[in-house]
């Protein structure tokens, strides 16, 4: 992805009595986290369009470690998707949304540059698919399936990090060495998702919001 405009989802919290609002603020682009208690909370957004993986509702759902929602069936929030926030999570939620307390609006635009950031080509745990597999075979490179490039991981095949962290496909002009043949998982991953602003902040200090 060369540098590009992304309208991402702004996270904001609602008690439990005000599931209108929240519902307002999903309809209009936004991610809610409605509290039923202190500590108990769940995320709401919108439904997912089947077939569209760099969905930010599920990426932020990913980010938790979960995959599995659910469509809310009546009330204020009827029609649009929920899942409970895991309990090791809730204290990541609240950092979402201090960290988008700053965007007034349900979203946000970001201008988002791949190219000259690869913060999710380090410390990551990418698994080559079979279709990965097809990929550098039709390439005539099932090189890339073997060390130095990949690891095994139980049954899984991951690409191996340098010592450094970096994948061993970044170059140093922070470009993918192997671009038109990365796995699946590297063209799926969304600039401006919950894993993509992660990155960003741990691996360059850039805090959304308060700095882009
Ligand atoms: S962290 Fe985000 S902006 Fe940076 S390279 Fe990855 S997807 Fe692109
Ligand atoms: S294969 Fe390419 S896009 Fe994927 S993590 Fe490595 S450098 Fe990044």
């Amino acid at each position: 992805l060369a540098r590009a405009k992304v309208i991402r989802p702004v996270v904001r919290s609602f008690a439990a009595g005000f599931q209108t609002e929240a519902g307002l603020h999903v309809r209009a682009g936004g991610h809610a986290v409605v509290w039923t208690s202190p500590n108990r909370a769940r995320l709401v957004f919108r439904k997912p369009t089947p077939g569209h993986e760099e969905d930010l509702g599920l990426w932020s759902l990913l980010d938790m470690g979960k995959t599995s929602w659910k469509a809310v069936s009546r009330g204020p929030l009827h029609g649009l998707a929920t899942s409970p926030i895991p309990r090791d999570c809730i204290d990541l939620v609240k950092e979402r949304i201090v960290r988008d307390s700053v965007h007034r609006s349900a979203t946000r635009t970001m201008r988002l540059d791949c190219q000259a950031c690869a913060a999710c080509c380090r410390k990551n745990r990418v698994e080559l698919l079979d279709v990965d597999l097809a990929r550098f075979r039709r390439a005539g490179r099932m090189d890339l399936a073997r060390p130095p490039y990949v690891r095994r991981d139980g049954k899984k095949l991951v690409l191996r990090l340098l010592e450094s962290k970096d994948c061993r496909h970044l170059m140093a002009d922070k470009r993918c060495g192997v671009y038109e043949l990365r796995p699946d998982a590297c063209r799926t991953f969304p600039a401006g998702s919950e894993g993509c602003l992660f990155s960003r902040e741990e691996e360059l200090g850039i805090v959304d919001g308060a700095r882009d």
